[in-house]
């Protein structure tokens, strides 16, 4: 026999020789909920180990981060008070506003990127301008673009480094990169989530950012997850527009999309490992019927493999201790 290709898999040292694919804490952005609305840490019931943190420990848990090797967070807000116009998601004083500042001040290396979308924020939970017409309802698409710049422009003023859009309203980011620039942010990068996909698995993160629609679904503006060649032509427009990285989410059921992704445009390419695929896989860790720590080391390795250069995860911290050197 000539080939034994099993011979480099013989000692744990061949194999880390030999491997290809191999992840760091460098690798991984952990999501951060703030809510204005609690002055202690909060459980979410679906989401077992992520809390919601009130606007007190938001620094905190940036230091803890950081020092785990983190280079960066995702934050997210949750305000007091929702209305028909999101005004809580541009205000100054707003609950992200706030969020980013006090980690800029605790903590000025971490990286601090800013969910930019307008649901957690409306009355209704969409994340647009409704329009109500009898029994149907229209997401107005120009008219919630002008708020998102509003909030886009507000979270770099408070510091942030990145902007992430994830509304998937068509020109979006575009707009935000010209209002940024006129505003003097030309420093600011957009990570954009450039295919997002109607999915099931957000359910246990309506939970926690609090933003379940209140009637309808996002299918009007989210992509149809039978939809790949739709999907490139969304990245090609957010490149074109101006996006410095690109987001695919969900992770798992779309790797093909990942891959296609990356392997087209190049660019830095960030995947949204989303809650449900989180809840599943805590379930059955909790039941004893798979492995946690090798579970989820299989995952982000499969998303990397399929072209993830960044990994966001609700399992960023423990990647960071597991993956470190
Ligand atoms: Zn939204």
């Amino acid at each position: 026999m000539v080939h034994r290709p099993r011979r480099l898999r013989r000692t744990a040292a061949l194999r880390d020789l030999v491997r290809e694919t191999s992840l760091g804490p460098q690798d991984f952005i952990l999501p951060l909920f703030v809510n204005e609305k609690i002055s202690a840490r909060r459980a979410i019931g679906s989401m077992p180990g992520v809390e919601q943190l009130a606007p007190n420990d938001v620094a905190g848990e940036a230091v803890r981060a950081a020092e785990a090797g983190l280079q960066a967070v995702i934050l997210f807000g949750i305000p007091a008070e929702k209305d028909e116009q999101a005004s809580g998601a541009y205000g100054e004083k707003g609950v992200v506003q706030q969020a980013v500042r006090t980690i800029k001040q605790e903590c000025p290396e971490l990286l601090v990127i800013t969910d930019v979308c307008l649901c957690e924020y409306m009355s209704h939970g969409h994340c647009g301008v409704t329009r109500i017409d009898g029994d149907h309802f229209h997401v107005l698409n120009d008219e919630s673009v002008e708020l998102l710049v509003k909030t886009a422009v507000s979270h770099a003023a408070a510091g942030a480094d990145f902007v992430a859009p994830s509304d998937m309203m068509d020109g979006r980011v575009g707009a935000i990169r010209d209002a940024l620039d006129v505003a003097g942010y030309d420093q600011t990068a957009i990570m954009s989530y450039a295919a997002k996909f109607a999915s099931a698995f957000y359910g246990p993160f309506r939970e926690a950012a609090e933003s379940p629609p209140q009637f309808g679904d996002r299918r009007s503006y989210q992509m149809d997850p039978g939809n790949a060649e739709e999907a490139l032509r969304e990245v090609a427009l957010d490149v074109e527009e101006g996006a410095d990285i690109i987001l695919v989410k969900p992770a798992l059921p779309y790797l093909d999309i990942l891959r296609r992704v990356r392997e087209r445009f190049g660019l830095t390419t960030a995947v949204y490992h989303v809650s449900g695929e989180y809840a599943m896989v805590k379930a059955a860790a909790e039941r004893g019927w798979l492995d946690e720590r090798q579970a989820v080391l299989e995952i982000m390795t499969g998303l990397k493999r399929a072209g993830a250069n960044l990994i966001v995860t609700y399992w960023a911290r423990e990647l960071a201790e597991w993956t470190r050197r």
